[in-house]
């Protein structure tokens, strides 16, 4: 074999790479695209061993390697079967963190290993930058899962008290440190310093932002992450390294731009920390004088006489686990003729697109999903708006109140239909943890039950009935 059917087999994994990606774009697809880039991943890691040992310097104990692959295997089945589906935002803030890490110490590795007069600028340059990007990826994205995770950890994390001004210092800094290794051709030294004083700047980065905008922070972490590799491509010389990171740069770098227009926020904040106003939060008492309770036959009552149903599910219909009891009651409420469609927040949830992958799991159809734009267009026309356990998505504040802290972010107009019925345990704030006026509005009715629960009662009524 010679050293163009390594390049041959590279090439054929960067398609099956960018394949897979493509077919991550839509649920039915998923599943194969998944499959697709975890069999160019092998053929990547096969091959590579593969050149090292044939034509290049030989490899470092192929014993190591195989302990790697049993644990590290043993530790994502083990994940794969025991993670609840919304935890899943946690475990892909620590993957981002783990690859940001992964790309910093091979790079590190590469420094260590090799003599300074057998490099060059370009990898030097490149070294720094995965240094920094790496280092910033593995704290921030820790802080992420801390604050996702509700740690108690986190309780014991300082805040910066002039985040702006820290965060420029510190930025400063690191980024002075990242020149000086870059033009260092004896760079050891530098390489660690920039890591140590990067570590610090992701953590700066991401303590100060909140609870509500942290979807767009895991999606711009996730593009580090993939720059991070892209860089350490470049030392190692290594053209898949280079396109797979790149890949995952680009996507979590449009992910990230999505996500910030459907939040209303701008990018600039969120790579400089400074998302979303701190807000003036209501007292919950002011807020909640006037809450109507209701239960399972009244609801079926009002879902029975009515022509169009929006089901909004949320963050709470995950912890349920209620997907399939929804898709029982929305087939129930077609089959006696009434219009029904799902209202998807692009945020709802605890990850992008997690209220998608929720429902097409319950195989409800797709075109029932609608986005929301299309949908506020027609929810003034909506007898009964269902919201089963989203809280901030549906929370009119965003709408109407500059004031608060999830102003501008754009919502699902639920207290807009004639009548909505939100279901959801109690009157506790949702992610961004401020009181929501929907659950007071005149045409609001609150089923206080757990969201699985509460539709398989509705179900029950509506068939007795
Ligand atoms: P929220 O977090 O605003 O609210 C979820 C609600 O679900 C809670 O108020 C809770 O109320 C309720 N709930 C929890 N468990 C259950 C249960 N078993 N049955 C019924 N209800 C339950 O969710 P949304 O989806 O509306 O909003 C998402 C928010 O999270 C946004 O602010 C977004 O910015 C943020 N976010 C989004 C991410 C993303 O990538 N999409 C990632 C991280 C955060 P109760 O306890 O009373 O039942």
């Amino acid at each position: 074999m010679s050293r163009a059917w390594v390049d041959l087999v590279y090439l054929i994994a960067a398609v099956l790479f960018i394949l897979g990606l493509k077919g991550l774009t839509h649920p039915r697809t998923a599943v194969r695209g998944n499959l697709l880039g975890a069999v160019a991943m092998l053929l990547a890691v096969l091959v590579t061993l593969f050149d090292r040992q044939v034509f290049g310097g030989g490899v470092f104990g192929y014993t190591l390697i195989f302990l790697g692959l049993v644990i590290g295997s043993a530790i994502g089945v083990w994940l794969s079967i025991t993670i609840r589906l919304e935890s899943m935002p946690e475990l892909v803030a620590l993957f981002n963190g783990l690859g940001g890490a992964a790309s910093f110490i091979v790079a590190g590795a590469y420094v260590t290993a090799t003599p300074s007069d057998e490099t060059s600028y370009a990898v030097s340059f490149a070294t720094a930058a995965s240094g920094l990007i790496g280092a910033v990826t593995l704290t921030g994205s820790l802080v992420a899962f801390a604050k996702l995770a509700g740690h108690p950890l986190l309780k014991r994390m300082p805040a910066l008290p002039h985040s702006t001004v820290t965060n420029a210092v510190v930025g400063g800094v690191t980024l002075l440190l990242a020149f000086v290794c870059a033009i260092s051709l004896s760079y050891d030294f530098w390489f660690w310093l920039v890591v140590i004083a990067s570590l610090g700047l992701g953590y700066c980065l991401t303590i100060s932002i909140g609870g509500a905008d942290m979807p767009v922070v895991i999606a711009l972490l996730n593009s580090y992450s993939g720059l991070a590799a892209a860089a350490t491509g470049f030392v190692l010389q290594n053209n898949v390294l280079i396109i797979a990171g790149a890949l995952v740069g680009a996507s979590g770098l449009i992910l990230t731009n999505v996500m910030c227009k459907a939040m209303n926020r701008s990018l600039t904040n969120v790579l400089f920390g400074t998302l979303g106003p701190t807000g003036e939060t209501k007292d919950a008492d002011e807020v909640y004088v006037n809450v109507k309770a209701t239960g399972p036959d009244e609801v079926a009552m009002l879902l029975d006489v009515a022509r169009r149903v929006v089901i909004v599910p949320g963050y709470g219909m995950a912890v349920a686990q209620a997907q399939h009891a929804v898709r029982d009651l929305a087939n129930f409420l077609i089959a006696k003729g009434i219009e029904v469609e799902f209202g998807i927040h692009p945020v709802a949830g605890r990850m992008p697109g997690h209220m998608n992958v929720l429902l097409a799991e319950a195989d409800i159809p797709y075109e029932l999903l609608k986005e929301m734009d299309e949908i506020n267009t027609s929810m003034e026309q909506t007898d009964v708006c269902l919201v089963i356990g989203a809280n901030d998505t549906v929370n009119p504040d965003g709408r109407d109140n500059p004031k608060s802290a999830i102003a501008g972010m754009p919502i699902i107009n639920a207290d807009k239909a004639r009548t909505c019925v939100v279901i959801k345990r109690s009157l506790s704030p949702g992610f961004a943890g401020i009181p929501n006026p929907l659950f007071a509005a005149d045409n609001t009715l609150m089923f206080f039950a757990d969201g699985k629960q509460a539709v398989l009662d509705i179900l029950a009524s509506l068939k007795e009935g």
